[in-house]
């Protein structure tokens, strides 16, 4: 028999499977809400102007193509952690947060998630949100922690379940890992207020919790960076130790290039010290050094300063429109008389709106409608546009009578 005459086939990626029916799809007015990228208001993929000009100056520069260090461009993940954690940051003063460059969020979390396993001294175990992005599960499995979920989403109320995930948060043992989405959060689109991520900060700590934060979306959430950093800057104000993931693929658009950044918040600079030996030490074995085109990239945005006041206004161009749509796309299920109360669209924030559709009526608005998104009935806002709304909202309409 072959030598793999054992590998079964395993099941297909759920987003990559609505991008090929929706491909197949010879309907002209066909939406596809799947992706998780931005798009303008022509439906386009966009590459921000202030990464066109960063990139420009990063290959007039003729710089040479040796490797990085084990933990990437230096100018880099120092305005990283400058930009997540602020400029009054404590332990940023104190030289004690431990940083390395990563394969953009997915590469973030799975350094986390390596680290966590090889040194934390409580239960090898990480409570995710449920729903949770698609992928961590997969992610913290795959580093060796055994995944256990919260309470975080109310189908009643299509809002936070704020009771369940404190309750599930207090249920939880002692000093346990807790992954909490800073912002934006996937897929639901619902954040706690900051009453709410008070309160949370404060049973974290009762319980001696570790808190590992993943942002995705930093500034795209609401347009403003500082503000999209609420939670990890409150908790770090409050003391807590935490881990961070950080992406930039959604608020430069550099998807593709794999930027993103993983750090420790320690408790003294000599910490940092023996936290950053060890990511050496774990990242070398795994892919060595990361790329540096799109780190230089970024280096650019977040260090030049006009082209950084740039950026903060592109990035807040980005947030704005998914908002305006949220708005649209709401208006126009009322103007058609829909009964249903379709607040959540604007209440919730980023990239995606979970709309409270049922499986069967996503098949549906596939089906019938040529309209393609998961079967959780989340939907990209960012698919939406001044020219498909309408048929969406009339599409939608049809399905939730
Ligand atoms: N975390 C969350 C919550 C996400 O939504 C995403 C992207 N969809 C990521 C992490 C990682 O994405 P990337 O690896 O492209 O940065």
């Amino acid at each position: 028999a072959s030598t793999w005459a054992n590998v079964k086939e395993g099941p297909p990626d759920a987003i990559l499977g609505i991008t090929e029916a929706f491909k197949k799809d010879s309907f002209g007015e066909k939406i596809n809400l799947g992706v998780g990228a931005y798009r303008d208001n022509q439906g386009k993929p966009y590459v921000l102007p202030s990464v066109r000009a960063a990139e420009e100056k990063v290959v007039t520069s003729k710089l040479d193509k040796e490797y990085a260090g084990i933990t990437g461009v230096p100018s880099f993940t120092k305005a990283a952690a400058l930009l997540a954690y602020g400029p009054d940051s404590k332990p940023l003063k104190e030289d004690r947060i431990a940083i390395t460059q990563s394969i953009s969020g997915t590469g973030a979390l799975r350094i986390g998630g390596a680290f966590l396993q090889r040194f934390y001294p409580g239960a090898k175990a990480i409570y995710i949100p449920t729903p949770s992005w698609a992928n961590h599960k997969a992610v913290f499995s795959d580093s060796g922690l055994e995944v256990k979920q919260y309470k975080y989403y109310n189908k009643d109320t299509i809002g936070l379940d704020f009771h369940g995930m404190i309750s599930d948060l207090k249920a939880a043992p002692t000093g346990s890992i807790v992954l909490l989405h800073a912002c934006a959060h996937n897929p639901t689109g619902i954040d706690p207020t900051p009453e709410q991520w008070q309160q949370i900060s404060q049973v974290v700590k009762e319980k001696e919790h570790y808190p590992f934060f993943d942002m995705a979306y930093q500034g795209f959430a609401s347009g403003d960076t500082d503000k999209d950093a609420y939670p990890i800057r409150l908790f770090v104000e409050q003391g807590h130790s935490l881990v961070l993931s950080q992406s930039f693929a959604k608020n430069m658009g550099l998807y593709g290039e794999r930027v993103g950044a993983f750090s420790i918040v320690c408790d003294s600079a000599e910490e940092k010290k023996r936290v950053d030996s060890q990511i050496k030490i774990l990242v070398r074995p795994l892919y060595s050094n990361p790329p540096v085109h799109g780190a230089r990239i970024a280096s650019e945005i977040l260090n030049d300063s006009s082209l950084n006041k740039q950026w903060l206004g592109e990035v807040k161009g980005m947030a704005d429109r998914i908002i305006e749509m949220r708005a649209l796309l709401k208006k126009n299920l009322e103007d058609l008389g829909s009964k249903h109360n379709w607040d959540h669209i604007t209440n919730q924030i980023g990239m995606f709106a979970y709309t409270g559709l049922k499986p069967e009526q996503m098949d549906t608005l596939a089906k019938e409608h040529s309209v393609y998104a998961t079967k959780d009935g989340r939907i990209s806002v960012a698919g939406i546009t001044t020219g498909n709304v309408k048929r969406l909202a009339e599409s939608i309409y049809k399905v939730t009578g």
